[in-house]
């Protein structure tokens, strides 16, 4: 196994100087081009590849403009224009939701705080972190997703399960300014190289400093279970 640096706060500042190096151009990968473009496909993209939201928003896009749009369609119609995400019928009925709310209560505009994000249909504090970074460049966490999670346990950067809780951990170890760009590096990694099935350690930029690494480690310390 790798042996991790001697403080947490060390071991982040050196794994993200690492991947800012492995993946230079890391960015959000969902394609939107205005505020509720950004809003929507972050709440498609919920356990859902980036790639099939892609394919399914550039249609959508198209035929929904307005948040008054999509208060108008019913939610079968919604179900089929997105259809091939996943939980395609809940989602339906959220985006329904969310037009509503936004054209009654927003003037049909995106909401800028946490609060008001999360009080629309299907919005969580992930999906919200979103929105505010991208869409407002308001940088209140760290989006911790699936990769983010199993990452940093596999790192040594927390222990901890949920992702509020990883989240805790991060903000206090992350220097503000990376925020926005940890959880985008984090992503590609765990895209790229760490995958959750079969990490690819023996290519990994981060095997001499990660004390799950399979090459002469044992245990994957994201699911506390042994490799084999
Ligand atoms: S690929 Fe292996 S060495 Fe690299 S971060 Fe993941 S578990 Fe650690």
């Amino acid at each position: 196994m790798g042996d991790p640096l001697d403080s947490r706060e060390a071991q982040a500042a050196e794994i993200i100087d690492r991947l800012h190096e492995e993946y230079p151009d890391s960015t959000i990968s969902l394609q939107f081009s205005n505020r509720l473009e950004l809003l929507v496909a972050v709440v498609l993209s919920a356990q859902c590849t980036d790639e099939r939201v892609n394919e399914v928003t550039e249609d959508l896009f198209e035929n929904y403009e307005t948040a008054e749009d999509y208060a108008e369609a019913s939610e079968e119609q919604l179900a089929e224009d997105i259809y091939g995400v996943t939980f395609h019928n809940n989602k339906g009925g959220y985006l329904k939701g969310i037009g509503r709310k936004l054209a009654d209560e927003h003037d049909g505009e995106v909401p800028d705080t946490m609060s008001e994000l999360t009080d629309l249909p299907g919005v969580g504090r992930k999906t919200a972190n979103v929105v505010l970074q991208h869409g407002h460049d308001v940088v209140e966490g760290i989006v911790v997703d699936t990769h983010v999670q199993r990452l940093t346990r596999r790192l040594g950067l927390t222990e901890r399960e949920r992702p509020e809780a990883i989240e805790d951990d991060l903000t206090s170890l992350v220097p503000r300014e990376e925020w926005q760009a940890f959880t985008h590096l984090f992503i590609d990694h765990g895209r790229a190289v760490c995958t959750a099935r079969n990490p690819d350690c023996a290519d990994c930029v981060l095997e001499d400093i990660c004390p799950s690494s399979k090459l002469d480690g044992e245990t994957d310390l994201a699911s506390g279970e042994s490799w084999t």
